[in-house]
């Protein structure tokens, strides 16, 4: 029996008030509380803030070996995309397992110990299972969507005919990862979903077609959807109606389903997503970034909308760092609503129990016996925190990056370091790699 106990952290953000300590048993978290003991190992957690594991509910981790290009930096959604398809073309397995291998690493670091993906592409023979190999080998918790564009630019489509697939191809291959690495049981490392691009880029029969699919095998269904005004515009023009009309025809609500972005949902939408339980991963960097406008994250919240936090890709944010990612949530509900829109805790608990229950998980997301060892371990001992009156206020006087990660009770960052892959040797190779896509 594999024991370790954190011990002594001087705030602990658990259900169980006062709490100093967490006893992890096989992965599990096996008791919270004070004086705590073990035969094991032990973690001291003087001086530091300990916090459930963030959750990440939207990224397309291949995109981290295409930030900052130049030509894509400054581009709204539709613009940028069409810069970067002709260099995601170019990609090989092995570009999308070293681009996952550092995304999820960078994540850890901030913080993150479950991340789901958006895998929309897949060039030159590159598989779903390149970014399941690379999450095993980081050690994150991982939600791998099969995601799938099949209009191209000659049907009236945006990605470039290179990139589309043939609609029974995608759902046969959907079926093949399914069948070969979703696991539904409880503390499951990886979970599978169906994942059409989004509405501008699939036909509506592959979009009933993945919705039927996976309710038949049982996995949760993701895509973009509302995620500016152009793609609002996209939806009227070609559908006839807006995204969430889109969306409920064709079987894509429900508490089994979750939408990044919804920056542009109005408040009929908000209502129908409260109503099914459907999900939303709110982008607010990406967002930022690409000039989409602010979500109605407080609106969506207070109508009991499930509401996550995701990076997104890294060519559109540029950083997997999904601590910043509660930061900027909470700040952006201000500048639309004043100071007190979003506190804190509101915000870190959008990170953690909102991601987790966007995920479809009950068994991660917060610090409580039975629950899975995901958790993040802060030292409020440095520069950032020196002065700070609240040492619960990460998002305000806090150090940017973890010091300890435990996923599933094993420690992924020790001191500040990832102790799974070797960074700097991953780093060297995105250079080379680089070199490559450039051409
Ligand atoms: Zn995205």
């Amino acid at each position: 029996m594999a024991e370790v106990l954190i011990r002594g952290a001087e705030r602990l953000l658990a259900d169980a008030a006062g709490a100093t300590d967490i006893l992890v048993r096989d992965g599990v978290i096996a008791a919270v509380g004070t004086g705590l003991r073990t035969e094991g190992e032990v973690i001291d957690a003087t001086g530091c803030l300990v916090t459930p594991g963030l959750v990440n509910t939207h990224h397309h981790l291949y995109q981290t070996l295409t930030r900052a290009v130049p030509a894509g930096q400054d581009a709204l959604l539709f613009g940028w995309l069409r810069t970067l398809y002709p260099i995601w073309a170019r990609f090989t397995p092995e570009h999308v397992h070293l681009a996952t291998q550092i995304g999820l690493a960078e994540l850890a670091l901030s913080g993150c110990t479950t991340s789901s993906d958006h895998l929309y592409l897949f060039p030159n023979g590159t598989r779903l299972e390149d970014t399941i190999r690379a999450a095993a080998e980081v050690g994150l918790r991982f939600h791998p969507t099969r995601g799938a564009m099949s209009i191209g630019e000659s049907a009236g489509g945006l990605p470039p005919d290179a990139l589309v697939e043939g609609e029974a191809a995608i759902l046969e291959d959907c079926i093949r990862v399914i069948d070969a690495f979703h696991d539904p049981s409880p503390g499951a490392m990886c979970r599978v979903g169906v994942a059409p691009c989004s509405p501008f880029s699939v036909s509506r029969e592959l979009m009933r077609d993945a919705a039927l699919l996976a309710r038949d095998k049982g996995v949760r269904l993701h895509t973009h959807l509302a995620e500016n005004d152009e793609d609002v515009r996209y939806s009227e023009a070609t559908f006839g109606c807006r995204p969430g009309q889109y969306a409920e025809d064709l079987g894509w609500t429900g508490d089994d389903v979750w939408h990044a972005h919804c920056v542009k949902l109005d408040r009929a939408e908000i209502d129908l997503f409260a109503r099914t339980g459907t999900g939303v991963a709110h982008c607010p960097c990406s967002n930022c970034r690409l000039g989409s406008g602010v979500a109605p994250l407080r609106g969506m919240l207070d109508a009991g909308v499930p509401v996550g936090l995701g990076v997104d890709g890294s060519a559109s944010n540029d950083r997997a760092d999904l601590l910043d990612e509660a930061r900027q949530a909470m700040l952006l509900q201000r500048v639309t609503r004043g100071a007190d829109a979003l506190s804190v805790l509101e915000a870190l608990d959008v990170a953690t129990a909102g991601g987790a229950r966007v995920l479809g998980r009950d068994d991660i997301g917060r610090l409580a016996p039975g629950l899975r060892a995901d958790v993040a371990i802060w030292d409020l001992r440095g520069v950032e925190s020196a002065g700070s009156w609240d040492r619960a206020a990460l998002l305000l006087a806090g150090p940017r990056r973890v010091r300890d990660l435990l996923v599933e009770g094993r420690r992924v960052v020790r001191d500040g370091r990832v102790t799974t892959v070797d960074l700097p040797v991953l780093i060297e190779r995105a250079e080379r790699a680089l070199a490559e896509l450039m051409g």
